[in-house]
């Protein structure tokens, strides 16, 4: 995506002052709710490489692939924890609007965090 287009993850920053240098390797991120909103903007623009390599290695899948005819419009962060936080996504799904509630749990492993798991409502 253009790197100086406004960041999908809602921050108003353009993209590769926020989470693309996060996706790119540049740096890390410092918080769970750093790396949820880093996460969906990788999912946003198909980073799926980033989403794998900051999963779990207990609880990710073996295989990431883009679900056709889905495109994330938006990221609304309801509350978060030091090691927890609860979104709102939305997405587009073939044309129709949707949108996903999650409580997401991160852990730190060896000073970099990633996601566990999350409980969708
Ligand atoms: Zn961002």
């Amino acid at each position: 995506m253009p790197l100086q287009q406004t960041c999908p993850c809602g921050s108003g920053t353009p993209y590769d002052a926020c989470c693309g240098r996060l996706h790119r390797g540049a740096d890390r991120a410092r918080t769970a709710e750093e790396l949820m909103r880093s996460r969906y903007a990788a999912y946003a623009v198909g980073d799926l490489d980033y989403v794998f390599r900051t999963w779990h290695p207990r609880t990710r899948p073996e295989d990431l692939s883009p679900e056709p005819g889905l495109t994330w419009t938006g990221l609304t962060v309801v509350d978060s924890g030091a090691d927890w936080v609860e979104f709102v996504a939305t997405f587009e799904s073939h044309g129709r609007p949707g949108e996903m509630h999650e409580r997401s749990r991160f852990e730190q492993r060896a000073g970099r965090w990633v996601y566990v798991d999350g409980v969708v409502s």
